[in-house]
């Protein structure tokens, strides 16, 4: 038997094989802790994380000082957001995010309202985009932070990081954005679009899972953040605890990598979304969710009417790996958060693909996927009813 397609880029992405080399002689000969000053294994390892820091740095038009690395997308979050709240309240307690954030943005936030700060949590449109002139208008005086992530993790959609980001500049609020989705997939650039904080992580790019970055602005305004876990003040203290070198230079493997390989990736996973998308959409009262083009090249995710969205997935186990939301919130019985934001009943949510498409797939997946949604979506709807009509063609 062989094992189902691999359509779950959004959850995880497979390790590149690149990326492993370059990671095996960090866990054995050069174990060293980079921080060790006084010998020659600290040394190497100290110089490696250094380069890896740099790679990093220059995907994003940064500088290396303003890498803090953390164990992935996750710890960023929570170190941007908490950390600017514990630095800024002085100034304020309002933060402004979006309804259809990844829940490592949004607990955060929650709690931080347990702890009297304000929340505006701005909605979207029918397509996923946030509308500027409403976050512009949920400004205050005393907003400290506006958090609005780079590519969604359910419908791939895009946020306007330049629009957001030049108004964030003109009211001198402070911008995060989770680009745990978007690092190497799209073009980022810290400085055109007035980023101050951003999260990373390496396991949606080809690389380990377990770390990650947050990028913190140094100068023009330099960012200050407080800490959340205190110790061996690694990171400027930011973030303490060893580095995980062999991790870091994995990271910095899969991000340089997946930028060499960006432009020609961008279009042959749109190839295969269209591909997908040609098929699926021959099947009666289904729909595309997010917006048609501003979003991620590898991602799809539709809703299929009259269909139960369990047994779909259920049906589909054997052939493909996917899922109908956020892999986090899978053990969870309510529907997915991005997907009633975008105005759908909860029987939609329910019933939806997430189809997240990534460098190892090929055409010939992308039919056999296609052809078994229809069967299969065909044979669940005959079920219920005679009397639909259905083309399965
Ligand atoms: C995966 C993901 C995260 C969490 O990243 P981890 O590195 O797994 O902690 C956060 N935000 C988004 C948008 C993600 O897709």
């Amino acid at each position: 038997m062989s094992r189902p397609i691999y359509l779950d880029c959004h959850a995880t992405t497979p390790m590149d094989p690149r990326v492993l080399e370059a990671m095996l002689p960090y866990f054995t000969e050069r174990f060293g802790n980079p921080s060790s000053i006084t010998h020659a294994y600290g040394w190497e390892a100290e110089a490696a994380v250094k380069t890896a820091r740099q790679t990093i740095a220059d995907a994003i038009n940064a500088t290396p000082e303003e890498i803090v690395f953390t164990s992935g997308a996750t710890e960023a979050n929570n170190l941007a957001i908490k950390g600017v709240a514990e630095a800024y309240f002085s100034q304020g307690k309002h933060i402004i995010t979006v309804q259809t954030e990844h829940r490592a943005v949004l607990d955060p936030c929650k709690y931080l309202q347990t702890l009297g700060f304000e929340i505006t949590y701005l909605p979207v449109s029918h397509e996923g985009l946030i509308d500027l002139a409403q976050l512009e208008q949920a400004i205050r005086p005393d907003t400290i932070l506006v958090s609005v992530m780079a590519a969604n993790n359910e419908i791939g959609v895009l946020q306007p990081l330049t629009e957001i980001g030049a108004i964030c500049r003109k009211h001198k609020v402070l911008f995060h954005t989770d680009a745990a989705q978007a690092i190497a997939k799209i073009p980022l650039d810290v400085k055109t679009m007035n980023i101050d904080l951003m999260s990373l992580t390496a396991h949606k790019v080809y690389g380990p899972k377990g770390i990650g970055a947050l990028y913190v602005r140094r100068r023009n305004p330099r960012v200050r953040l407080a800490a959340q876990i205190h110790g061996g003040g690694q990171e400027k203290g930011f973030r303490s605890g060893t580095l995980y070198t062999p991790q870091i230079v994995g990271f910095a493997k899969a991000v340089e990598l997946g930028l060499g390989e960006m432009e020609s990736e961008s279009v042959r996973q749109l190839k295969l979304r269209e591909q997908l998308w040609n098929i699926l959409s021959k099947i009666e009262d289904i729909r595309l969710n997010g917006h048609r083009t501003k979003r991620l090249p590898g991602n799809l995710n539709v809703s299929v009417e009259r269909v139960d969205g369990s047994a779909l997935l259920l049906g589909l186990q054997p052939i493909v790996a996917l899922s109908s939301g956020s892999a986090c919130s899978t053990t969870s019985t309510a529907p997915s958060h991005v997907l009633t934001a975008l105005g759908h009943s909860r029987e939609l949510a329910y019933g939806s693909l997430r189809l997240g498409i990534g460098r190892f797939n090929t055409a010939a997946e992308i039919e056999k996927v296609g052809k078994e949604a229809i069967a299969t979506i065909c044979a669940l709807r005959q079920a219920n009813s005679q009397n639909n009509q259905i083309t399965c063609s």
